[in-house]
């Protein structure tokens, strides 16, 4: 069949899938040309969404269409307790003009060890979107600390790496996808970047690097990058503090724009900007990564760099240059 024909029978469906659930296909709104330039072609590499088990302020569909129509080239789904690659195939079909990505969190879901056998089945998943393997984040052995439960560890007693997260290391490194240290402290970061180099990881990303509690300190960020790290940068941590919406957020330490530049001139190429928004009461992800990129400009980050960290460093990430 002819290209533009399965694309015709694949939208047709979708747009009668989307009908039939009770949503008008957003067909007018799609046509109009996006209207803020800073995000067109912009890559979302940390976001979540319904359908979830924590409350969320939009769910993948309805997020999806607004980051196409704001002309975003890509977004990466995340969630803590379930795969996110196999919405990301029926996303595609739903919401042409975006590429749509998945992954896994390694957390107790899978159970009390990192999973490698989950990890596997999700990058099998029809289309082969999964494009990230999260080491645990809620229930990292970090998280869980002082807690009376043990947590999902990463490194044993002795802080080596635990065989099956090298084995995770080296199924990532096959697939050519990322391996993300989810909510590992900020030594087991550079520990387990350290492991990556030697075992040929191309990706290996310190998820959300300038967030407190996983911050990492000016040296740490240093370390990693050396060992071929990349560093995410989310802009959640910005909303914290004072004047947050969210009052458990009043007392978590803010990450200023000018913090976030500063890691990000160490080497912009090896970093990239996620919003890690959609949660429920904060501010939507496509405002989020606006503020974002304003902020960092505002901070002093040039143009050039503002376009390496917001759109190529996620496309090689993601495998789409
Ligand atoms: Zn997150």
């Amino acid at each position: 069949m002819p290209s533009s024909r399965r694309d015709f029978m694949k939208t047709a469906a979708a747009a009668f899938a989307v009908t039939a659930a009770g949503v008008l296909p957003d067909r007018a709104a799609a046509a109009t040309p996006p209207v803020d330039k800073d995000l067109e072609g912009v890559i979302e590499m940390h976001v979540h969404a319904d359908p979830d088990v924590r409350a969320r302020c939009v769910d993948q569909l309805t997020l999806t269409q607004q980051c196409q129509r704001n002309g975003y080239r890509a977004i990466l789904y995340k969630c803590h307790d379930f795969c996110t690659a196999d919405n990301a195939y029926l996303l595609r079909s739903m919401v042409p003009g975006i590429e749509v990505f998945g992954g896994i969190v390694l957390n107790l879901n899978y159970g009390p060890k990192v999973n490698v056998q989950a990890a596997r089945m999700a990058t099998k998943i029809t289309g082969r979107y999964c494009r990230c393997i999260w080491m645990p984040t809620y229930q990292s052995a970090f998280d869980m600390r002082g807690k009376g439960t043990p947590g999902v560890p990463v490194l044993d007693e002795s802080g080596k790496v635990l065989p099956e997260v090298v084995k995770v290391m080296e199924l990532c490194r096959d697939e050519n996808i990322i391996f993300a240290t989810g909510h590992s402290s900020p030594e087991e970061c550079v520990i387990l970047s350290s492991k990556a180099k030697e075992v040929g990881v191309a990706k290996f990303v310190v998820t959300h690097s300038t967030q407190a509690p996983w911050l990492l300190s000016m040296d740490q960020a240093r370390k990693c990058l050396e060992n071929g790290a990349y560093l995410e940068h989310c802009v959640l941590p910005w909303y914290k503090g004072q004047h947050s919406l969210l009052p458990k957020y009043f007392n978590a330490r803010q990450t200023t724009m000018k913090e976030f530049a500063g890691y990000i001139a160490l080497d912009p190429s090896r970093q990239f900007l996620a919003t890690d928004c959609g949660m429920a009461r904060m501010p939507g992800p496509v405002d989020a990564m606006r503020d974002f990129i304003h902020g960092l400009r505002d901070a002093g980050v040039s143009e050039k760099d503002l376009d390496t960290v917001s759109r190529r460093v996620a496309a090689g990430l993601l495998g789409l240059d």
